[in-house]
């Protein structure tokens, strides 16, 4: 058994996040108080003497902090600047729209230019199955939200007031509102919140790795967690079961792309009993896995799709529902006799938004986007499989540009490092050190670095997260 390196006075823990103060390297040189925000899943009331890390400025695949000191964005923000961090036609495009109409509105048949090119711009791109409608929200969660609204109407609409309860996986994360939380199936977004809401079920999460039965392959790992499926759908009862939502890959979750013949066989069962699939692409759209959307790479033909984040790079708060021909039919002829279709946000469809999308989703075909992400990619991956032979690295997994690696003992999935240790917080404590900025979960790190990331910047990328993780290694031994 390994034991760690270090006073464990220096560790402080709490259920989402570990800190550890003395190991943040640059702690005593952020130099900005500032602990008024209580800032979003940020372990806030235990750390108010750590000074929050202020980025001040973007420039292409790197950001600021205010201190002047460079980081390497291997997180593209959150999982959005696909584009970088000074796409000077993106800020145009805001300019532009800014001066001319600042914001109007979208309900009642009164809606923008924008707004109307958007959906169509959208419908066109996403190819996976037809889609016939777009309805616009601020973010991933309102878009997952929206989802549940949509779907609730739709079988309202059919006649069928029982069929309303939602199937979403262990370890998929689809927002933080309190529907979007509820159907995400991370503890820490449920514990201390009442949540998740009696109408979501939650079915197994696809990680082989950690979750197959030893001599099992990852078909027959498939086949089970689909009869597991089938099982729940049959002991709930088809007709109460509305929906299954999945993000093509996990992200926030680990980064677990689904093992083979998963999804086929999961859309079979979903199929056979009548509920319709929801894929959210929100981390996985618009190029991230080297396909337009997850949907192409695995084979998934969805009745609705979230998307967001990486639909602006992230330049403007925006997100998107696209609703399938066979669902927006219901609604619209039924919608006389059920009522208006009461939902929607102040910024649906908001100009700005939807102008700088516009140009984002231009810039993604004028440069190939996909071919650069394929271009770029098998270096990005090979380079960091290449640590899977650390000793203290259980799995690294990854496709595309989405990266993910789980620090475990003894390679096993039932080897965790004690929480309290904080193996994966001073992983990222140390890449933040060398000028990278990473997601750190427990004891997972994950990486989505922008689009635009150069051949070099990914031989940088892979020389700081082997530095980060020597000092890792040397921690425990
Ligand atoms: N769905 C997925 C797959 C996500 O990764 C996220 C955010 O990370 C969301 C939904 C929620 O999006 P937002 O933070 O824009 O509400």
């Amino acid at each position: 058994q390994k034991q760690i390196v270090c006073d464990p006075k220096q560790i402080r823990w709490s259920s989402t996040e570990t800190s550890l103060k003395n190991d943040i390297s640059s702690a005593d040189i952020r130099g900005y108080k500032g602990h008024d925000m209580l800032a979003p899943f940020t372990a806030g009331w235990q750390t108010t003497d750590v000074d929050p890390l202020v980025i001040q400025k973007s420039e292409g695949s790197y950001v600021y902090d205010i201190n002047g000191k460079k980081y390497l964005d291997a997180l593209a923000g959150l999982w959005c600047t696909a584009l970088g961090g000074n796409e000077p036609r993106l800020v145009a495009a805001a300019t532009k729209q800014l001066n001319q109409l600042p914001f109007y509105h979208s309900f009642w048949n009164r809606t923008t230019k924008p707004s109307l090119d958007l959906a169509t711009e959208l419908l066109d791109l996403f190819t996976a199955n037809k889609m016939a409608k777009a309805f616009f929200t601020n973010s991933g969660s309102e878009a997952n939200d929206t989802q549940v609204k949509l779907v609730w109407y739709y079988n309202n609409a059919l006649g069928r007031p029982d069929k309303k309860k939602f199937i979403a996986r262990i370890k998929s994360y689809h927002g933080s509102t309190l529907i979007s939380a509820s159907l995400s199936g991370l503890p820490a977004l449920h514990q201390k919140f009442d949540l998740p809401a009696p109408f979501v079920l939650h079915t197994d999460c696809p990680h082989y790795w950690r979750y197959h039965l030893p001599g099992e392959t990852e078909e027959e790992f498939s086949t089970r967690l689909a009869n597991n499926l089938e099982n729940l759908i049959l002991k709930e009862g088809p007709e109460t079961i509305a929906a299954f939502i999945a993000e093509p890959v996990m992200g926030a979750g680990g980064v677990i792309p689904p093992p083979a013949t998963y999804f086929d066989k999961i859309q079979a069962i979903v199929k056979k009993y009548d509920i319709l699939f929801i894929a959210d692409e929100v981390i996985c759209g618009f190029g991230r896995l080297g396909t337009t959307f997850g949907c192409e790479k695995y084979n998934i033909k969805p009745d609705l799709v979230s998307v967001a984040k990486a639909l602006s790079s992230g330049y403007m708060p925006i997100g998107a529902v696209l609703v399938s021909p066979e669902v927006s039919d219901v609604i619209n002829s039924q919608s006389n006799k059920l009522g208006t279709f009461s939902h929607g946000f102040t910024y649906s469809g908001h100009p700005v938004s939807c102008v700088v999308a516009l140009e984002t989703l231009k810039i993604y075909k004028e440069r190939n986007i996909i071919e650069q992400v394929n271009r770029i990619s098998p270096k990005f991956q090979e380079g960091l499989k290449a640590f899977s032979d650390s000793p203290i690295v259980g799995e690294t997994r990854g496709t595309g540009l989405l990266h993910g690696t789980e620090f475990t003992d003894n390679k096993s999935p039932n080897d965790p490092f004690p929480p309290e240790w904080g193996i994966g917080a001073y992983f990222g404590a140390q890449c933040e050190k060398y000028g990278m900025l990473v997601r750190v979960a427990g004891d997972n790190i994950m990486m989505s670095p922008p689009y635009i990331l150069s051949l070099k910047e990914i031989d940088e990328l892979i020389v700081k997260y082997g530095k980060a993780l020597k000092d890792t290694e040397k921690r425990v031994e």
